[in-house]
């Protein structure tokens, strides 16, 4: 028998246990094993939360950015100690492979690190004479008590595309986890604790559509970010702006892949492979479509089918395997459903994961690697998000077609090309409706100094996470003028001031 552990909330410094009478359950999703409880967060306990970050905010707000800075240096110290242990978290709960979780943490790490530097970035700008004895600066001030809402397919580096900056920038925060997979957000809890972070300036509260709703309609909420599938965002933006909210909120993509003509194959298909099945294809980034550009795609379908089939998928723990199971029962009977789909639909259904079994993990969920060929873009195999290690392959007879097929796609996520041509390259780039592009890198995910962020339906809003946009969201911008006039004459004008 294994313990099922309770979890708790975290507000204000504490661990709080749920008072409510609605609980989730959380799998280990290697074995299929309840291994916890997860309290489902009402309205008055998320209520709570937000009187416990609004009640930390002025402090927090005044304390210089320096210092700020200080905390968040030791936080980024405090995560590279328990490295280990905050993988181990996520394996037992997401399912990937302990070196992807190592990976997420790491690039979460890299947004603690760009937010250290808060007190150059916070620096504004400043005029000076822009009339006869008047100064005009710009600053960027903290915007107040601000939320998250996060996915379970990176559930700390995604957290932490957020809230680093939003603290640096002097706002104080209410997380709201993924109820699949929500440890690792009190582990990071715990660990801010220990960095100094005063009590209430970072708060968890698990739950789900009850938990959010409190977050989008308390008016002391000033800004929320989401990242999760499109038709939530898609409500959050809606919502949080109906209630005078700043909201940023990340949705849904599938993403394509154009291997050119000119590629270099052998390149491509390792590209191909790492892409669409790392994780289990359940990246925001991961690629499932191949675009196979003119001749070239009996040559890649071939090469790929070798890879998918020889794919070593097993628990994340064990450090031999690539690709781990899906998150939950539900999501693994979805994915399935889909493969089942695109057969009844006509694509050539080249490697079939579906009876895959895992020595030794009889109720894991496991699907292989599925490699579909001549999956044309009326199907919904290639419309819709699947998020699973399903990869589709779409023949086009050129470049111009290849385009067109990506621009009159819905989502814009990410995009890359393969080829060895610098003029296709530099088209693509111009000429694709994709918020992240990659020429010879198949997951363009933009470093931590710059901005992520796709356009069309997989982003609503204005701004993209972490970098410059992660600052701006998370500040308000004041512009003052100043005068110190020295002698006492005083007129009233009633005309536009002029210079
Ligand atoms: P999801 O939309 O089901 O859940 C995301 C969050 O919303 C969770 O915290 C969940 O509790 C909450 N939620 C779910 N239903 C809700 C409802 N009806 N009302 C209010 N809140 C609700 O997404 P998921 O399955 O956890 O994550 C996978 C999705 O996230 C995929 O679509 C993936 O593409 C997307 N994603 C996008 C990005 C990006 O950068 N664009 C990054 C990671 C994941």
């Amino acid at each position: 028998m294994n313990e099922i552990r309770q979890l708790s909330h975290f507000i204000n410094g504490h661990h709080v246990p749920g008072s409510g009478s609605r609980w989730g359950d959380v799998f280990n999703p290697a074995t299929g094993q309840l291994t916890a409880r997860v309290p489902l967060a009402s309205a008055d306990e998320t209520a709570r939360a937000i009187t416990a970050a609004a009640t930390a905010l002025p402090g927090w707000a005044d304390t210089p950015p320096l210092r700020r800075a200080r905390v968040l240096f030791k936080f980024r110290e405090l995560l590279e100690r328990h490295l280990d242990e905050l993988a181990a978290i996520l394996t037992a709960e997401h399912g990937k492979v302990l070196a992807d979780a190592r990976g997420e943490i790491i690039r979460g790490m890299e947004v603690v690190e760009f937010a250290c530097g808060i007190p150059h970035l916070l620096k504004g700008a400043y005029s000076e004479q822009i009339g006869s004895g008047v100064d005009s600066w710009s600053i960027r001030q903290p915007i107040g008590v601000c939320a998250g809402i996060t996915p379970f397919n990176f559930p700390v580096m995604v957290p932490m595309w957020m809230f680093p900056i939003a603290l640096a920038c002097g706002n104080t925060f209410v997380l709201k986890p993924s109820e699949r997979d929500p440890s690792a957000s009190v582990f990071i809890a715990e660990l801010l604790a220990q960095a100094d972070l005063p009590n209430g300036v970072f708060n968890v509260i698990h739950g789900d559509k009850e938990a959010v709703d409190g977050l989008l309609t308390d008016a002391r909420v000033a800004a929320l970010s989401f990242v999760g599938s499109t038709p939530i965002a898609e409500y959050i933006y809606a919502t949080g702006s109906a209630h005078g909210k700043r909201v940023q909120a990340l949705g849904g993509a599938k993403n394509h892949l154009l291997v050119m003509p000119d590629a270099d194959l052998a390149q491509a298909v390792d590209a191909l492979i790492g892409a669409a099945y790392g994780s289990a294809g359940e990246r925001c980034m991961a690629i499932s479509v191949a675009v196979a550009v003119g001749d070239v795609g009996d040559r890649l379908v071939a090469a790929l089918a070798q890879r998918v089939r020889s794919l070593r998928i097993g628990a994340g723990i064990d450090p031999a395997m690539e690709m781990g199971p899906l998150v939950t029962r539900q999501h693994l009977d979805k994915v399935r459903a889909y493969v089942d789909l695109g057969v009844e639909e006509g694509a050539e259904l080249v490697v079939d994961g579906r009876e895959l079994q895992v020595a030794g993990h009889r109720d894991g969920y496991f699907l292989g690697g599925c490699l579909f060929d001549r999956v044309s873009s009326a199907m919904r195999i290639y419309r819709e998000e699947i998020f699973g290690p399903v990869l589709c392959v779409v023949r086009v007879a050129d470049f111009e077609a290849a385009i067109d097929l990506v621009n009159a796609h819905e989502y814009g996520n990410g995009v890359a090309v393969f080829t060895r041509s610098g003029h296709i390259a530099r088209e693509f780039v111009r000429r694709v409706q994709v918020g992240m592009v990659g020429v010879n890198v198949p997951i363009p995910v933009p470093m931590a100094f710059h901005s992520f962020g796709g356009w069309k339906r997989s982003l609503f809003g204005d701004h993209a996470v972490h970098g410059p946009d992660g600052v701006h969201f998370y500040t308000r911008l004041k512009t003052a003028t100043a005068r110190w006039p020295q002698d006492t004459a005083s007129a009233a004008s009633f005309v536009m001031p002029t210079h």
